[in-house]
C-alpha cells in the first residue's frame, strides 16, 4: 500500500496520517457480499459506514487518500482553525478596542497559527481514523482506490468487493480557472494552502466565493498583503444583497484590496514574483506582483476513473453524478452522496444525505419507507468576521416563486451582548408568508451567525411561527436576543387599532 504524506512533515501530520491513512495499514480480506460498498471516506462516505453498520448492516468502505475527505484535512476543520486565530490577531492588534492598548511589539504570528490548526486537526482527526471505524463501528475499512469492475463488484488495487448495493461518496475538488500562465507559475488551492508555513507577503486570491473570501480575510489578518480578484461586482454573489455588502466593508476595513469586474488575462512569472495581468473593472490593463496565487473558485466532482460509464451510472464531468430525489442513480443499486452530486456542497448537507441512503438503499421497500432530499431544510454559513448565514428562501427566491412576504430586520446593536463584545455589527433579516408569521426564510450576519441560525431551522422543520419566538425567554443578556426583538417587530404588526384601542380604553381605568 503506498504510504501518504502531509507537509510539513512534523508530529502532528504525522498524528493526523496515522490515523486517516495508517502507513501499516492491512487492507482486511473481503467477507463475502456486502449490503453496502460505500466508495470514499469524507463527510458522506464516513456517515454512510457508519448509520449502516450501526443498523446492522455489513459494510465495507473505500478510501484512497485521507479518510476524513476535504473537511477534515483540506476543509472546514483547517479552515476554522485559521479563522479563530486571525480574528484573535485581528482583535489584538486593533489599538482601543474594548478599550485595550496593542503591546509595542505585537506581530501576527502566522507559523503559529498555522502550527496550531495542524495540532488541531491531527487531534480531532482520531474521529476519521481507519481504526475507529474497524474497531468501534465494525466497518470493513479498505485503503485503496475504488473502481466499478462489473454490475456488483468495485475493484480495490487488485482486490474485489462484492456488493448489494453501492454508494459514490467520492466528492469533489479545487478547479483552476484557465487563465494562461497560471499553472506554470505555480498556485495555491485548498489543497495545498494549509501546507504553508511561511506566510506570502503578498497574497493574490481568485474568487471571492466563500472558500475565497474565508481564506483572503484570515489571511490579511494573518499579516499577509492580500488582493481578491473577482470577476463579479460584489462578494458572495448567491447571498442576500445587503448581508454581502456588511461582510465586504468588514474585510476591505481590514485591508484587503478588492478588485472587482476584473478579468484576469494572464499570469507572468518573474522572478520569485508572480505578475497578474489584468484588465480593471473600467478597462484598463494594469500588472499586479504578488508572491502567492489562491485559487478559490471553481469545484469539480470526482466522476472520473470510477469505471462509471460501465456500470451505467450517469454523470456530468462539471456538474458532478446525476442523482434523483432518492438520490439514486440512473443505476438502481448505486447511490451517491455529498458533493459528488449535491448542489449544497457542505458537510452537514453530506451527513443528511449520507442518512438518507442508508434509508432508502436498505430499508425501503419499493416506494414505501423512501426519504428525499428535498425534504430537507438546509441552512449554510460562511465564516467570514461577520459570519452570515442563511436557511430557506432569499426575498428574490419568493419573489421568483410568487410567494408575497413580509420582512422584519432587526440589526445586532439592538441586543445589549452584541455591543458589549465589540460585535454589533450586523443583522437578523426574517420572512414570513405576508400576513402570517410562518417562516420562509432567514439571513443572520453577526459574529456568530452560524450558531443563531439553528433557531430559524428548527423553526421551519417544526413549522414554528415567527410569533412563537417572541414567548420564548432568552438569557440576558445574549447575542441571540437579537431573534426575539425580530419576533417583537412581527408581534407590533399583530396589534390591530382594534386591539390598540381596546388597551387604551382598559389601561385608562388602571392608573
Ligand atoms: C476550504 C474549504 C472550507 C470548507 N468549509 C466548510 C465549512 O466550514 N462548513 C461546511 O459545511 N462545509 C465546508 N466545506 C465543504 C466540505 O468540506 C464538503 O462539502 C465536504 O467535505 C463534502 O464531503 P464529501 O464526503 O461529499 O466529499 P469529500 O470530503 O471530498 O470526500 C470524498 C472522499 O472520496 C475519496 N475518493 C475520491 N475518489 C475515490 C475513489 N475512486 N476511490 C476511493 N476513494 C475516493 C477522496 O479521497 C475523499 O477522501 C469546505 C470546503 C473547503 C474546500
Amino acid at each position: 500500500m503506498s504510504v501518504l504524506e502531509v507537509l510539513p512533515r512534523d508530529a502532528h501530520n504525522e498524528q493526523l496520517v496515522a490515523h486517516v491513512h495508517p502507513p501499516d495499514w492491512k487492507n482486511p480480506d473481503p467477507s463475502g457480499r456486502y449490503h453496502l460498498v460505500v466508495l470514499g471516506a469524507g463527510t458522506a462516505g464516513l456517515i454512510t459506514a457508519l448509520v449502516a453498520s450501526g443498523l446492522g448492516a455489513k459494510v465495507a468502505l473505500v478510501e484512497r487518500h485521507l479518510m476524513g475527505g476535504d473537511c477534515l484535512n483540506v476543509g472546514c476543520v483547517p479552515s476554522k482553525a485559521i479563522i479563530r486565530s486571525a480574528r484573535r490577531l485581528h482583535e489584538a492588534g486593533q489599538n482601543g478596542f474594548l478599550g485595550l492598548d496593542v503591546p509595542d511589539d505585537f506581530a501576527p504570528d502566522f507559523a503559529g497559527a498555522m502550527e496550531r490548526m495542524r495540532e488541531i486537526r491531527a487531534r480531532i482527526s482520531h474521529e476519521d481514523s481507519a481504526a475507529r471505524y474497524r474497531d468501534e463501528f465494525g466497518v470493513e475499512v479498505f485503503l485503496g482506490d475504488a473502481r466499478f469492475t462489473g454490475a456488483d463488484t468495485v475493484d480495490v488495487d487488485g482486490t474485489t468487493l462484492e456488493f448489494a448495493k453501492a454508494v459514490i461518496c467520492t466528492g469533489a475538488r479545487a478547479t483552476a480557472p484557465p487563465i494562461p500562465g497560471l499553472a506554470e507559475s505555480g498556485y495555491l488551492d485548498n489543497e495545498t494552502v494549509f501546507t504553508l508555513t511561511d506566510r506570502p507577503k503578498r497574497l493574490g486570491v481568485i474568487g471571492a466565493g466563500p472558500i475565497g473570501c474565508e481564506l483572503a480575510q484570515s489571511f490579511q489578518r494573518l499579516g499577509s498583503e492580500v488582493t481578491i480578484y473577482e470577476r463579479m461586482d460584489q462578494i458572495l454573489v448567491r447571498e442576500d444583497p445587503d448581508a454581502a455588502r456588511i461582510v465586504q466593508e468588514q474585510i476591505e476595513a481590514d485591508g484587503v484590496n478588492m478588485l472587482f469586474g476584473t478579468s484576469l488575462n494572464r499570469i507572468e512569472t518573474r522572478g520569485a514574483e508572480k505578475v497578474v495581468h489584468l484588465t480593471t473593472a473600467d478597462g484598463q490593463e494594469v500588472e499586479h506582483v504578488v508572491d502567492e496565487i489562491l485559487v478559490g473558485a471553481g469545484r469539480a466532482p470526482n466522476v472520473e476513473g470510477m469505471g462509471l460509464e460501465e456500470v451505467g451510472v450517469t454523470f456530468d464531468p462539471r456538474i458532478g453524478i446525476e442523482v434523483n430525489d432518492h438520490l439514486q442513480t440512473s443505476n438502481p443499486r448505486i447511490f451517491a452522496a455529498g458533493d459528488v452530486c449535491m448542489q449544497w456542497k457542505f458537510t452537514h448537507a453530506a451527513d443528511a444525505a449520507a442518512k438518507i441512503v442508508v434509508q432508502n438503499a436498505l430499508f425501503s421497500f419499493g416506494p414505501l419507507g423512501k426519504k428525499k432530499l428535498s425534504d430537507l431544510v438546509m441552512p449554510w454559513c460562511t465564516y467570514t468576521d461577520p459570519e452570515i448565514a442563511h436557511v430557506g428562501l432569499y426575498e428574490k427566491d419568493a419573489q421568483d416563486l410568487g410567494i408575497a412576504v413580509d420582512t422584519f430586520q432587526i440589526d445586532m446593536a439592538a441586543a445589549n451582548r452584541a455591543v458589549t463584545d465589540g460585535e454589533e455589527t450586523g443583522f437578523v433579516k426574517v420572512h414570513v408568508k405576508q400576513g402570517t408569521d410562518e417562516i420562509v426564510g432567514a439571513t443572520i450576519v453577526a459574529s456568530h451567525a452560524g450558531d443563531l441560525i439553528t433557531q430559524f431551522t428548527l423553526a421551519i422543520t417544526q413549522k414554528i411561527g415567527l410569533g412563537a419566538f417572541g414567548n420564548v425567554i432568552y438569557p440576558y443578556p445574549t447575542q441571540g436576543e437579537a431573534i426575539k426583538r425580530a419576533a417583537g417587530l412581527f408581534t407590533r404588526t399583530r396589534l390591530t387599532p382594534t386591539v390598540q384601542r381596546l388597551f387604551d380604553f382598559i389601561l385608562k381605568f388602571r392608573r
